[in-house]
């Protein structure tokens, strides 16, 4: 594998006019290797354990890199022994202290109320990273704001702090509102290099299910599964 670089990282940015002024989510895919891969990203936003959907990727051994919340640690300790159970499939990665999109000022995004300052970003940043270390003792490399969205002159602060962001190339679930037929189809169709992004925090919705039966189905086609910590070099 080659290594994960900024460069690859820079690939591109969809621009999003979510209020004024525009947001970026930036695109994130891996660099070529010898064989078709993909990263599955899972977000644990606040919210519940979907049990079922790792349970699949552990019995199928398929790794996924995690962004954790701290309220979602906190509310869901069982649901975090099982990831830290499974450490070989599963790294833990910082999806930020509450969940607060990187974004300034104060107009809310998708119903989230913003972070609202740099200052604010950086501890949001910052306390996400502590509470990740905290759980599984290692530092995370990665940080995908709540929302998937930042404000432009966010980006540098944060790699700045040391964490690559966590764009994705493939959303999978579009915040687990999508019925599973539609969420496996998606899958489906990854290409080499895509980074998926989907949820793990809603397990009574039927999309974790599609995302199990999607990455299964990819799996037993040849796909390889990567985990963002385990590229070097960003
Ligand atoms: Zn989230």
């Amino acid at each position: 594998m080659i290594p994960l670089t900024r460069r690859a990282f820079g690939i591109g940015a969809v621009s999003l006019a979510v209020g004024s002024p525009a947001l970026v989510e930036p695109i994130l895919r891996l660099p070529p290797s010898d064989k078709p891969t993909v990263a599955l990203t899972l977000d644990a936003c606040p919210g519940a354990f979907d049990e079922r959907l790792a349970r699949a990727l552990a019995d199928n051994a398929i790794p996924a890199t995690i962004f954790v919340t701290t309220p979602w640690m906190r509310r869901n300790p069982t649901g975090l022994a099982f990831l830290l159970a499974h450490r070989d499939l599963f790294s833990l990665q910082n999806h930020g202290d509450r969940h607060l999109p990187p974004v300034l000022g104060s107009r809310t995004v998708y119903g989230l109320k913003p972070a609202g300052t740099l200052d604010a970003i950086r501890t949001e940043v910052a306390l996400g990273s502590a509470a990740v270390a905290a759980a599984s003792g290692e530092i995370p490399k990665w940080y995908r704001g709540a929302a998937a969205l930042y404000s432009p002159e966010a980006l540098a602060p944060i790699r700045q702090m040391g964490f690559g962001i966590a764009g994705f190339s493939l959303s999978a679930d579009a915040g687990a509102s999508l019925p599973a037929a539609t969420v496996a189809a998606r899958i489906a169709k990854a290409r080499d290099g895509d980074v998926i992004i989907g949820h793990v925090n809603q397990p009574l919705r039927p999309s974790g299910a599609g995302i199990a039966a999607g990455v299964v189905t990819l799996k037993r086609q040849g796909m390889a599964f990567v985990r963002l910590p385990d590229q070097t070099a960003i």
